[in-house]
């Protein structure tokens, strides 16, 4: 059995009457990539929220590494290596892609460590080292999902949360995303994916967490949540 990564125990989440997370666990292997689905306005990215510090909890704990992160502000929690892409890259335009996730080199984890080697490191996980030199601005959507992706590692965590990094992309673009999430869990990184796309979710994904509603409706394996009776009424609607 792995090493728990991060764990939470009755996480619930209250905004005004409504409970976005409903007394939610979770617990994450170390050095895998662990699903999170659920339908439009399950509580994906209000867990994603509440495990960076975005949000605070309104009950319940969550562990990174068994330091509950309780009171932990976001860039601290950053530094300790929690790291997140963003679906709306929002790089600096005028700067080149290296200089971008050089940005995110400096801002990483306090260790000392070459700079330039991280970068060259992150380049090569994401496949956009060919573009290294070119200015962010009027970057495709695709390329810009991969300098997100690479800006997050170059501050070198070991968990990474990644919020819906294949919508929007087209069939060569999506499977090119699964392929860097691939390289960067082979780096050592964990890595917590909210995607819909079932066929990129289940053909990458260890393990896979279900929540509907706030709630926890399944979890497993994907060939045991994908045949879980709640996974399909919550999916279909039946
Ligand atoms: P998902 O990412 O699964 O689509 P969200 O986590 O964004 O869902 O939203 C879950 C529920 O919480 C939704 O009903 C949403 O409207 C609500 N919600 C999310 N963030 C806030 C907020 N800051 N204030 C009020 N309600 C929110
Ligand atoms: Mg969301």
């Amino acid at each position: 059995m792995n090493e728990i990564i991060l764990s939470g125990r009755g996480v619930v989440k209250h905004f005004a009457g409504l409970t976005a997370t409903d007394n939610v666990d979770f617990d994450i292997p170390a050095g895998s990539i662990y699903g999170l689905i659920g339908p439009n306005g399950a509580g994906k990215s209000t867990l994603f929220n509440l495990i960076t510090g975005y949000y605070d909890l309104t009950g319940g704990e969550i562990r990174f590494k068994g330091t509950s992160l309780a009171g932990i502000p976001t860039y601290r929690r950053n530094q300790m290596g929690i790291a997140r892409a963003f679906q709306i890259s929002k790089p600096f335009p005028a700067l080149t892609v290296r200089e971008n996730i050089r940005v995110g080199a400096i801002f990483g984890r306090p260790e000392k460590v070459d700079h330039e080697k991280v970068v060259d490191e992150a380049l090569a996980i994401t496949g956009i080292a060919d573009i290294a030199d070119r200015t962010a601005e009027g970057l495709t959507v695709g390329t810009l999902r991969k300098l997100e992706i690479a800006r997050a590692i170059a501050t070198r965590p070991s968990l990474l949360l990644a919020d819906e990094p294949c919508a929007g992309l087209n069939p060569t673009e999506t499977q090119e995303m699964v392929n860097c999430l691939r390289n960067v869990r082979g780096k050592g990184i964990t890595v917590w994916l909210v995607e819909h796309d079932m066929k990129a979710v289940t053909s990458i994904c260890d393990r896979i967490l279900v929540i509907d509603a706030g709630r926890k409706i399944a979890e497993g394996t994907p060939a045991e949540v994908v045949s879980n009776p709640n996974v399909i009424t919550a999916y279909l609607g039946a």
